[in-house]
C-alpha cells in the first residue's frame, strides 16, 4: 500500500491511496483542472481513479468531485449525510454507507468510515487495509472521541491532522467567530489535541506519521514538530508534513 497527497490544508485536500492494482482518491478539494496538474507533476492522470471516497461536504474536500465524477466515470463513496451536503440526491454514481457503519471493500483495499465530531452533515474519516496493513485517516475532526481512539489501534501509519496552534489561532488574523469555529468542539484539531491522541495510541511500530491540513495562517512547521517530539523524539524520524501548494512524494507501507 502506498499513498501520495496531492495537497493538504484549507486551500484543498485530496489524497491518493494505491494498494495492487486499485487506486483510491480520498476527497477532491481541488477544482478538476488543478488536480488534473497535480497529478500531472507526480506523473500521473485522473484516468487511473477507480474510485473517489469523500470525508465530508465542505469546499476544501469536495470542490472538484463531481466533475472528476463526470468527467471521467469515477464511481463516488459518501454518507447520505454527506451527498445531502453536495445536493446530490439523485446522483446515480454514488455508494452511500453509514459513517459509522460496516467496512467495504474496494478493489483490494478494505476501507473502514468512522464518524468524527466535525460541523458537517454526516462526516467520518477512515482507516484502509490491504496487504496486512493498516493506515488511519483523521482530519477535520473537533476533539477526540474514546470512538476515534478505538478506531485507530493497531496502525502501521497515520495521517493526522495538526490545524493550528491556539496561541497563534487566539492572536492571528481570524474573526472571533472563525476562531471560535476552528476551536470548537466541531472544529479541527489543535497541536496539543493530536499530540494528546498519540500519546493514546501504540505508535511504536508505525512507519510514517504524516502531519495533515496544517494552517498557513495559525501554525508553524516547527511547532507541530515540536509537539510530536514531546510526545515521542522517535517518531521524528517517522514525520512528514503535507503540503498545501504541491504533491508529496509516496509514502510506501
Ligand atoms: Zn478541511
Ligand atoms: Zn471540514
Amino acid at each position: 500500500m502506498k499513498l501520495l497527497s496531492l495537497g493538504s490544508g484549507s486551500g484543498g485536500n485530496a489524497t491518493l491511496l494505491q494498494s495492487g492494482g486499485t487506486t483510491l482518491l480520498i476527497d477532491c478539494g481541488f477544482s478538476l483542472r488543478e488536480l488534473e496538474s497535480r497529478l500531472a507533476k507526480a506523473d500521473l492522470t485522473a484516468s487511473c481513479i477507480d474510485a473517489l471516497l469523500l470525508t465530508h461536504e465542505h469546499g476544501d474536500h469536495v470542490k472538484g468531485a463531481a466533475t472528476l465524477s463526470r468527467r471521467y466515470n469515477v464511481p463516488v463513496w459518501a454518507t447520505a449525510g454527506t451527498s445531502r451536503g453536495c445536493k446530490w440526491h439523485q446522483d446515480s454514481h454514488i455508494h452511500h454507507f453509514h459513517a459509522n457503519g460496516a467496512s467495504f471493500r474496494i478493489g483490494e483495499v478494505d476501507v473502514t468510515p468512522f464518524t468524527v465530531p466535525h460541523d458537517a452533515s454526516e462526516p467520518c474519516q477512515y482507516v484502509f487495509q490491504a496487504n496486512q496493513k493498516r493506515l488511519g485517516i483523521l482530519t477535520d475532526t473537533g476533539c477526540i472521541t474514546t470512538h476515534i481512539v478505538s478506531q485507530l489501534q493497531g496502525l502501521d501509519a497515520l495521517v493526522l491532522e495538526f490545524n493550528h496552534d491556539i496561541n497563534m489561532l487566539e492572536k492571528g488574523p481570524y474573526p472571533p467567530f472563525l476562531q471560535r469555529r476552528v476551536g470548537g468542539n466541531h472544529g479541527h484539531l489543535n497541536n496539543c489535541q493530536s499530540a494528546d491522541l498519540l500519546r493514546q495510541l501504540d505508535h511504536h511500530r508505525w512507519e510514517h506519521l504524516i502531519c495533515a491540513h496544517i494552517s498557513e495562517k495559525n501554525n508553524a512547521e516547527q511547532l507541530v514538530r515540536d509537539a510530536v517530539q514531546g510526545v515521542d523524539g522517535s517518531l521524528n524520524e517517522r514525520l512528514q508534513i503535507l503540503e498545501q501548494h504541491g504533491p508529496s512524494q509516496w509514502f510506501a507501507l
